[in-house]
C-alpha cells in the first residue's frame, strides 16, 4: 500500500455512541478527523493503526464547559498550568476544555485577561477555547468583546457575586448581556444573591461561625434562586441567551426549565460534586476539601437535584475545575471569606457523572443511559458554546474518541491522579465508568501502555455565533477522500 493512501487509524467494531444514537461501527480516522463511519458488518479497512474494539463502548470526547487555568484571584493562585490541566483532562476522557479570561484586577482589561490565556494556552495538550469575563462595564468594553469575538470567543462570564473581585453590579450585567446579543453570543452566569451572601456569612462571623464548617450556612439556596430569578427577568428584558454555570438546587433549575418553555434561551450547568456530595461533609474530617460556591447542599436538595439531572432538566456537567492544594486551603480554614474557593475536577468529571446517571437511570450498558450521559458530557456543552467539530462521532468531526468502560469501578485515589493538587473531594469514593483508550485529533494518547504525552498539540477553538445556523462542522472536502471503490479497500482520494 502506497504511504499515506490508507487511513491513520481505525477504531474497529465499536459500539460507536452519539447522544442520539449507538451502532455497531468502524470508525475511520485521517489526518485528525473523522474520515469515514463505516457499518460494523463491512471488512476492517486497512489502516496505519487498527485499534480492535470489539464489545467496547466509544464515545465523543468530553467537552468540559468550565475549567478554570491557572487561575489568580485576590492572593491566591491555582497550581495548575495549562500543560498540567489538559494533561489530566485527556486522563479523564476530556478532549476540550473551556477556560476563562477574568481580569485578574480593575487594572487588566477583559481583552487582556483573555489574550494572556490565548497565550498560556500554547502549552495544551488538548483543545482550548475561551470565555472573556467582565467585571467593570467601561465605555470601552464593547469594542473589546467584538475584537474577542473576532478571535472566536463568543462567551461572557459575569459574577453576580463576590463583591470587591470579581462581581459586576447590574448595569454592567444587562450591558453585557445587550451586547452579546448584538455579537450572537453566550452570558454565563454566576448566580448567588451578594447581598443576602454577605449578611449572612456576617452573622455567622459575628457568631464565631466564619470556618470551613459552616460554609453550607453562609450561602443559602435562596440567594442562588433569588439572583437567578433576577438574572432571567434581565434576560428576558434584553432577549438575551443565558447560561447559569453550576445550579445547586432544584429550585434554581426549575426556574430556567419554567423560563426555557416560556421561550427564553437559557440553560443550566451543575458540577459532579453537587451531585456527588451533601452539606454533611463539612462535618467530616477535612472540610476543607469541599470549600467551593455554591457550597454542597442538604441531602434533600442533592436527591432532588438529581431527580432533574436524570429527567433531563439540566443541560449539561461541568468541573469547575479549580486547582488549589491543602495547604492553600488549611492556611484560613478559620475564615471561608478568606480561604479560596474550588476545588480540583477535570480528571473526575466522567465517573462521578456516569455514576450518577447510571445510578438514577439503570444498567450501565443500557445504550440510552449512555446516550444521556455524552448528551451532558460532550454533546451539549459542545452545541450551546457552539464548538465546531465537537461532541459528536460524525464524519468532518475531530477524531476525539474515548473507549469508554461503562462496567468498570474502581475507588478515586487522590495520589493517582494527575492534577496540581494533593487531594480530590471524591477520594476513597467508588465510582462507575472509566476511559480506556483516549484519542485526541487522531493521536492515541492514553491506552493500554499508558500515557503519551502528545506535547503541546491542543488547538485553539474558534467558536461560532450562538445562533449561528451553520451547525455542522463536518468538511465536505474530507467526506469526499474516502472512496469505497466497488467493495473493498476504502480507497484515500487525495
Ligand atoms: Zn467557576
Amino acid at each position: 500500500m502506497i504511504e499515506g493512501r490508507i487511513p491513520d487509524l481505525v477504531v474497529a467494531h465499536a459500539l460507536a455512541v452519539d447522544a442520539t444514537r449507538a451502532r455497531p461501527a468502524h470508525i475511520v480516522v485521517h489526518r485528525g478527523r473523522i474520515a469515514a463511519v463505516l457499518d460494523a458488518t463491512e471488512p476492517v479497512p486497512a489502516a496505519t493503526r487498527v485499534i480492535e474494539a470489539a464489545g467496547r463502548v466509544v464515545i465523543p470526547g468530553g467537552v468540559d464547559g468550565h475549567c478554570h487555568v491557572a487561575q489568580i484571584t485576590g492572593r491566591y493562585r491555582t497550581l495548575d498550568d495549562y500543560a498540567l490541566t489538559s494533561r489530566a483532562a485527556l486522563w479523564g476522557g476530556t478532549t476540550t476544555i473551556m477556560d476563562f479570561g477574568i481580569p485578574r484586577d480593575g487594572t487588566e482589561t477583559p481583552l487582556a485577561a483573555a489574550r494572556n490565556k490565548l497565550e498560556l494556552a500554547r502549552q495544551a495538550r488538548c483543545d482550548v477555547a475561551l470565555h472573556a469575563c467582565v467585571i467593570a462595564w467601561d465605555p470601552t468594553v464593547p469594542d473589546q468583546l467584538a475584537e474577542l469575538a473576532d478571535l472566536g470567543i463568543r462567551s461572557v462570564k459575569v459574577y453576580t457575586t463576590n463583591r470587591g473581585t470579581t462581581m459586576a453590579d447590574d448595569d454592567t450585567v444587562l450591558k453585557v448581556m445587550r451586547e452579546m446579543v448584538r455579537l450572537d453570543g453566550l452570558t454565563y452566569v454566576h448566580a448567588e444573591h451578594d447581598a443576602m451572601i454577605v449578611d449572612c456569612t456576617e452573622r455567622h462571623a459575628a457568631a464565631g461561625e466564619a470556618g470551613i464548617r459552616h460554609l453550607h450556612r453562609t450561602r443559602p439556596e435562596l440567594a442562588e434562586e433569588t439572583s437567578v430569578r433576577e438574572v432571567l427577568a434581565m434576560a428576558e428584558y434584553v432577549g438575551a441567551a443565558v447560561y447559569f454555570v453550576h445550579q445547586s438546587t432544584p429550585g434554581a433549575v426549575d426556574l430556567v426549565g419554567a423560563a426555557r418553555a416560556a421561550g427564553l434561551d437559557v440553560h443550566s450547568e451543575t458540577c459532579p460534586h453537587y451531585l456527588a456530595l451533601d452539606e454533611r461533609v463539612y462535618s467530616a474530617e477535612f472540610p476543607e476539601w469541599f470549600a467551593c460556591c455554591p457550597p454542597m447542599r442538604s441531602p434533600e436538595t442533592v436527591a432532588a437535584l438529581r431527580e432533574r439531572f436524570a429527567a433531563r432538566a439540566i443541560d449539561t456537567i461541568a468541573s469547575d475545575h479549580s486547582c488549589y492544594d491543602l495547604t492553600q486551603k488549611r492556611e484560613r480554614r478559620d475564615d471561608i471569606r478568606q480561604m479560596p474557593h474550588g476545588l480540583p475536577g477535570v480528571e473526575t468529571r466522567m465517573p462521578v457523572t456516569f455514576t450518577m446517571l447510571s445510578d438514577a437511570l439503570g444498567a450501565p450498558s443500557d445504550p440510552a443511559v449512555l446516550q444521556r450521559f455524552v448528551e451532558v458530557f460532550a454533546a451539549a456543552p459542545a452545541r450551546i458554546n457552539g464548538l465546531p467539530g465537537k461532541g459528536a462521532i460524525a464524519v468532518g468531526y475531530d477524531a476525539d474518541l474515548v473507549v469508554f468502560d461503562p462496567d468498570r469501578t474502581r475507588a478515586v485515589v487522590a495520589s493517582d491522579l494527575h492534577m496540581g493538587t494533593d487531594f480530590s473531594p471524591f477520594d476513597g469514593q467508588e465510582l462507575r465508568g472509566w476511559p480506556q483508550i483516549v484519542i485526541a485529533r487522531g493521536r492515541v494518547v492514553l491506552d493500554n501502555n499508558g500515557f503519551h504525552d502528545p506535547g503541546p498539540t491542543g488547538q485553539f477553538v474558534r467558536r461560532r455565533g450562538y445562533r449561528a445556523a451553520d451547525n455542522d462542522a463536518g468538511s465536505s472536502e474530507l467526506v469526499s477522500t474516502f472512496r469505497r471503490e466497488s467493495g473493498n479497500p476504502l480507497v484515500w482520494v487525495p
